[in-house]
């Protein structure tokens, strides 16, 4: 079963094959939360247990390369897999889209 995306009009699906990575919530860090659910057009009030229960994912599309760090060397290196940073929210455009105007 595949999950999208919950960001507004992307509609990326997370597959075995994709990309991207998938990130939850920060469900933890309320401050950071509102600022997550803002930019996914999510009612700020929802509470966090529907929050936990739905629970969304945002795809890489929606982060800087600059809101990721990498895996602790001293842990086995995941390849795909880099780390949102604790202060990272997603943005309205994806990075990689930006990329593509600027090359046009
Ligand atoms: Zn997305």
């Amino acid at each position: 079963m595949g999950r999208i995306c919950v960001f507004p009009n992307c509609s990326s699906k997370m597959t075995r094959w994709t990309p991207r990575s998938f990130h939850r919530l920060p469900l933890r860090n309320q401050d950071l939360l509102k600022l997550w659910l803002v930019a996914l057009k999510i009612d700020v009030n929802t509470p966090v247990r529907t929050l936990r229960l739905a629970d969304h994912r945002v795809c890489s599309d929606h982060f800087d390369r600059d809101d990721y760090c990498q895996s602790n060397r001293k842990r086995r290196p995941t390849p795909k897999h880099f780390f949102l940073k604790k202060t990272a929210v997603p943005r309205r455009q994806s990075f990689l889209l930006k990329r593509k105007i600027l090359v046009i």
